[in-house]
């Protein structure tokens, strides 16, 4: 039989075994001097030619039914669609205990990890108090319609503005599958949106026998509860399955749905190991098993609106929002001839002041935390720089009441910390400055200047603690808080009933990205974070500081006009020859030396562009760069772009290369992966 083992080798593995065993199935075998866990891909009728030589498996693990067919093909397309062995695609999409030879051999492995969990009883599910539903409004129904009229296979692109209900219609289409017999999957970007929603969910999907059977999966669970999880859901009796990227290798066998809420969001691509999106393979997934995807956002992905537009994809949208509010009204403050208060114009701080009156709440969005960016010389202009990255370190407030106002210098990149120099270390001047301004700034900024204010701040660093951020919404949603300072954090999901300000600070540090998405980025996040305003309140207000208001995406902002933004970005990447109208593929190198990581990248150019020759496929190879910032822990960095505006021809390029690389790192310490589809380059 052959198996696929979690080893960065390409193909697969044969063993022997005595009796017969399903495809799909997980066993032990030895490999090298270790023992790993693997799944049984192939069964030849033919066995291998050299049975003695072969090792035989050690133990059929019978603990769960074999994975089943439709689980297998998910991993083997997303295998080779993104170049990994397959070993290294399935073993990890598996909880952990599922492969771990710890938790069947040994002292305290006691049957395996599926029956210690099936022993636990099974929490009872919390009892909520139903919400009623709305009655749908006119758009709303349409979607649900056109939804519920879909037979087999199909892509919808459910588009509605921040507020427009797109949940209720993900609802509606839940129920009627569950109503079918069939399980959900429902992916979310992050965690930090699911309290809310999870609510929902429980409390609105079922029948009279009771709430639907809810499994919640993410990253954050501890291992037995992510196998309990995982159980539920292979073994049908979860009904609905809502989780993060990773929850798309989850076998769920009478899947009848997939929504991808949020579809535009980053945090569908996982950024290490295997590279995949989670809602591309929700695409392959659904047209694997016949079954609708729906994709909801309210900024589209540029890709995902362009197979709107050629009708790849069917467009739903929701114009309105779903209460009885408009949209907030935008304003841009140029702030180029303004004198401002720590960075903050009198516009915003009337504003905030007003709110603070009416007793509504404000949000003040600015993504970057710490207190300063840097930590400056005011007489030689040196700047605080990391010791092992080529990149500033930001400065931090030690939180905590024990710490005072202590300051450290934290590295964004490598999580290098020091105390902040004394003196100047080029010039030995004692006057050394913060510059810029952060959120730990930002709020001490909004405690001087509205002192009764109740503000709270929300980031990375304030909600490090398991379950902090929970707690810190939570005070928000209970009115507790007046100002709340934040990162993108704050600008997703959340429908906060009181607040009727937002506002933006340094947007434009985003504008100017080298990144090639840097608009679409910013454009999606501003309209996300805009629509955190005046979802319950009338008369939501927008103010975003900015020294270039004239700048198509603070136009597009301003009319809230989505489409009119995508049809110019889509314009500019047609005639430049980007995604989604080429193909990429990014190979990036890793060594001590940077000589290193491009002599390698040059010789992998020159193979692959062999390569492409032999198969006459044409591709636009780049040169090989430096990243942007190349050096991270004393490793410098240098990537590879591939192009084609064929897919099929990238895809068949880059099969044929991935097996020559080793041979192109030969003699030179490098590291390298490759990235199909990026989305930073
Ligand atoms: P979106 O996800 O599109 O931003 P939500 O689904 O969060 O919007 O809905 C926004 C608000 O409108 C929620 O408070 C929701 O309960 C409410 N809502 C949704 N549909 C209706 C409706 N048909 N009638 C009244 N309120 C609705
Ligand atoms: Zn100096
Ligand atoms: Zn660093």
């Amino acid at each position: 039989m052959r198996v696929a083992l979690d080893v960065p080798l390409p193909g697969l593995f044969d063993y022997r075994c005595e009796h017969s065993v399903a495809v799909g199935t997980r066993v032990i075998v030895p490999f090298g001097r270790r023992h790993m866990i693997g799944v049984v891909v192939e069964t030849p009728a033919e066995p291998a030619l050299d049975q003695a030589s072969i090792k035989a498996v050690e133990q059929v693990l019978d603990d769960l039914p074999p994975l089943p067919a439709d689980w297998l093909a998910l991993a083997g397309f997303a295998a080779q669609y993104y170049q990994r062995p397959l070993g290294e695609v399935m073993l990890p999409a598996l909880p952990a205990s599922l492969r771990k030879v710890s938790a069947y051999q040994g002292p305290r492995s006691a049957g395996g990890p599926v029956r210690r969990s099936d022993k636990r009883r099974a929490a009872a599910p919390a009892t909520v108090a139903s919400e009623p539903a709305p009655n749908l409004n006119p758009q709303q129904a349409e979607a649900v319609r056109a939804i519920a009229a879909i037979q087999g296979h199909r892509t919808v692109l459910l588009h509605g503005v921040t507020g427009s209900g797109k949940t209720e219609v993900y609802l509606h289409a839940a129920q009627s599958v569950l109503e079918r017999g069939g399980q959900v999957l429902f992916l979310v970007p992050e965690i930090n949106l699911t309290p809310q929603l999870e609510q929902s969910l429980r409390s609105r999907l079922g029948g009279p026998e009771g709430p639907a059977a809810l499994a919640v999966l993410h990253s954050g669970l501890a291992e037995g509860e992510r196998l309990r999880a995982w159980l539920h859901a292979q073994r049908g009796q979860a009904q609905v399955l809502l989780g993060t990227r990773l929850s798309i290798f989850t076998p769920l066998p009478r899947l009848g749905l997939i929504i991808v809420d949020e579809e535009h969001d980053a945090s569908y691509k996982q950024q290490d190991g295997l590279r995949y999106s989670a809602r591309d393979l929700a695409v392959w997934l659904g047209r694997d098993r016949g079954i609708p995807v729906v994709l909801g956002s309210a900024t589209p992905s540029l890709e995902s609106w362009y197979h709107a537009e050629r009708g790849h994809y069917l467009k739903l949208s929701l114009a309105q929002r779903a209460r009885e509010v408009e949209l907030p009204k935008i304003r841009l403050v140029d702030t180029r001839r303004l004198a401002l208060q720590q960075g903050f114009s009198p516009q915003l701080l009337d504003a905030l002041g007003a709110r603070l009156e009416h007793g509504e709440q404000s949000l003040i969005f600015i993504n970057r935390r710490g207190y300063a960016p840097v930590l400056s010389c005011s007489s030689c202009g040196w700047i605080s720089q990391c010791p092992r990255c080529s990149a500033y370190t930001v400065l931090h407030r030690a939180s905590g009441r024990m710490a005072g106002h202590r300051q450290r210098l934290h590295c964004h990149h490598c999580g290098y910390q020091a105390p902040p120099p004394a003196a100047c270390p080029d010039c030995g001047d004692q006057d050394l400055r913060p510059m810029g301004r952060g959120t730990q700034r930002v709020e001490e900024h909004l405690a001087e200047f509205f002192p009764q204010a109740r503000i709270a701040r929300i980031d990375a660093d304030s909600t490090r603690r398991k379950g902090s951020a929970a707690e810190l919404f939570a005070q928000v949603h209970a009115g507790q808080i007046d100002i709340l300072v934040g990162t993108q954090m704050v600008a997703k999901g959340h429908d906060f009933t009181n607040l009727g300000l937002v506002g933006v600070l340094n947007a434009d540090a985003m504008l100017f990205a080298h990144d090639f998405r840097a608009p679409e980025r910013l454009f999606a996040q501003l309209m996300q974070v805009a629509g955190r305003a005046g979802r319950h309140v009338r008369g939501g207000e927008v103010i975003v500081q900015t020294d270039y208001p004239e700048q198509p995406v603070y136009q597009a902002l301003l009319r809230h006009n989505y489409a009119g933004f995508a049809q110019y970005s889509l314009a500019e990447r047609e005639s430049i020859g980007l995604p989604p109208y080429a193909y990429q593929a990014l190979l990036t190198a890793e060594a001590r030396e940077l000589a290193v990581a491009l002599e390698f990248l040059g010789r992998a150019r020159k193979v692959l562009q062999d390569l492409a020759a032999d198969c006459g496929a044409s591709l636009a190879l780049y040169d090989p760069i430096p990243l942007r910032v190349v050096r991270v822990a004393n490793i410098e960095r240098a990537q590879l772009l591939v192009e084609s505006r064929h897919r099929p021809s990238l895809q068949a390029c880059l099969a044929l290369w991935m097996p020559r690389l080793p041979e192109a790192a030969e003699g030179m310490r490098v590291r390298y992966q490759l990235e199909v589809d990026p989305l930073e380059i």
